[in-house]
């Protein structure tokens, strides 16, 4: 027999902004099915019919692509099992509900909402776990139709055998059992004809072929369910892999308290989208080497589910912005201004629409920042000292620093020799800094943190050699003199 196909799904459901969670299901099953040559379905779930929308739908498609993940089978691209939205597939839902419903295993059940609360209250006042105890499980046609006339609209529950252990075989966690009689008659269809999630997921991913559920550990108890629909319907179980939560460096559930979720969110930051795959795919991915950056290719080759772990990832956004970083610093000169523009004149530092001259400065500026950044949005924040030249002493040490005695003499000299530099290069300047030393007999760092602090109001940050050509001798002696004057010092 020919060896089965991997088939893998990622099945958002369009409520909302599209979660770093949702990113990190969809990475791990877009590498499966890259690693494995096998195909991956973008099934969208969208039976809650008041929380689903069609803009959510498309974000997460956008993020995906953005992401550098694609389809091949699913909404947009079709496939030989569509539709592949859910409200679109109801009559498939139907057929097999009449069958269940026609072979005894699932029931019309009248219970009102109300009364379906007060059982849970009861329960709850006894100490059980709540569940639903079956009221309808026996009415007979005519029962039925007495509470139809009065109004009553039924939902469709399956019926759940007792006393039954339920084990969900899983790649990831192993062995994981349930009791069914914690699990009571669940609603598969709601009294408006929609089917609940636990019973839609399987009839798609069975229909779909799909070999291999990865998902996120939160549907690791809904699972049983899942269980109990494959065995009513005669369905065969695919493998079922449930990746671990994230929590946040806290250890509690990631929120929005942890800074940004949502994958838009990041973008517009100015993360990269082959940052955001190596950060997640080491949310509960480890290689077998201390290799830390990836590019996706590499992720390609190296991702195993074998290697995925079950105990929590945890989100740390100085891993990611150490990350990002190092794939920020990998960019091309081309890529990383493309980058970076958008910021820059968000941050209105430049419009778009500035001369050759202006441009070119613009570039040589911008340029510098690649390695001073992790993240887009970072660029006009290291570089503000190019456009305005207000600031103040970051602190009374940096002040202090200009109160050394030996700082007259420097500035002396620096006021002297700079305007006499050409052509003001970094070579030149730091010549320049050189000959300083030489001439005042004092250390290196005795002669370049008065100016830079003078210059720039910080003791640390780019070089100096950096960022004087780039100012010009005017600016950069203008800046200094003020510096001395706020400070007092005269030379
Ligand atoms: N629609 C579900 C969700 O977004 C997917 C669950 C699954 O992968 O089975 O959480």
């Amino acid at each position: 027999m020919a060896k089965e196909e991997i088939r893998v799904r990622f099945a958002p459901s369009p409520t909302g902004p599209f979660h770093i969670g949702g990113a990190r299901s969809a990475l791990f099953n877009w590498l499966v099915a890259r690693k494995l040559g096998g195909k991956m379905v973008l099934r969208i779930e969208d039976t809650d019919l008041k929380r689903s929308s069609r803009e959510s739908e498309e974000n997460i498609k956008a993020a995906l692509k953005w992401l550098g993940m694609d389809w091949d089978e699913g909404v947009d691209v079709g496939g030989p099992y569509g539709p592949y939205r859910q409200t679109e597939r109801l009559d498939i839902y139907k057929k097999y509900t009449d069958q269940l419903l026609a072979e005894g295993k699932a029931y019309y059940c009248f219970c009102t909402d109300e009364e379906l609360e007060a059982e849970r209250q009861a329960l709850l006042k006894e100490g059980k776990m709540p569940r639903y105890m079956g009221k309808c499980r026996n009415l007979t046609p005519e029962q039925q139709e007495q509470l139809r006339a009065e109004g009553r609209k039924p939902s469709i529950r399956l019926r759940v055998p007792a006393d039954e252990t339920i084990v969900v075989h899983d790649l990831v966690r192993g062995d994981v059992e349930f009791d069914s009689n914690g699990i009571g008659d669940f609603v598969i269809v709601k009294s408006d004809g929609i089917p609940t999630y636990n019973y839609a997921v399987v009839i798609d991913d069975s229909l779909m072929h799909i070999t291999h559920v990865i998902r996120a550990e939160e549907h690791l108890s809904n699972t049983p369910r899942q269980l109990l629909v494959y065995e009513a319907l005669g369905f065969k179980q695919p493998v079922f892999g449930h990746i671990s939560l994230i929590l946040g460096k806290d250890h509690t559930k990631m929120s929005k308290r942890h800074g940004a979720t949502s994958v838009d969110q990041y973008r517009q930051l100015g993360y990269l989208p082959e940052g955001i795959d190596n950060f997640l795919a080491l949310l509960g991915w480890a290689p077998n080497s201390e290799q830390e950056i990836f590019t996706m290719q590499e992720l390609i080759q190296q991702f195993s589910m074998e290697h995925v772990a079950k105990n929590p990832a945890v989100f740390d956004l100085d891993k990611l912005n150490w990350i990002n970083g190092k794939h920020m610093r990998q960019l091309s000169d081309e890529d990383f201004m493309t980058v970076a523009v958008p910021h820059m004149e968000k941050a209105g530092f430049m419009t778009g629409k500035e001369d050759t001259a202006k441009q070119a400065w613009l570039r040589r500026v911008i340029l510098t920042a690649k390695n001073h950044v992790d993240f887009g949005a970072q660029v006009p924040q290291v570089l503000s000292m190019y456009f305005t030249d207000e600031f103040d002493f970051e602190n009374a040490e940096a002040a202090a620093v200009l109160q050394e005695a030996t700082v007259p003499a420097v500035m002396k000299m620096l006021f002297e020799e700079l305007p006499k530099l050409s052509p003001v290069d970094g070579p030149n300047v730091k010549a320049l800094f050189k000959k300083i030393q030489k001439t005042t007999k004092l250390g290196g760092k005795a002669v370049f943190m008065p100016i830079r602090v003078a210059l720039t109001g910080n003791q640390h940050g780019p070089e100096l050699a950096e960022m004087v050509p780039l100012l010009g001798i005017e600016r950069t002696l203008k800046r200094i003199q003020d510096s001395l004057t706020k400070a007092g010092i005269k030379f």
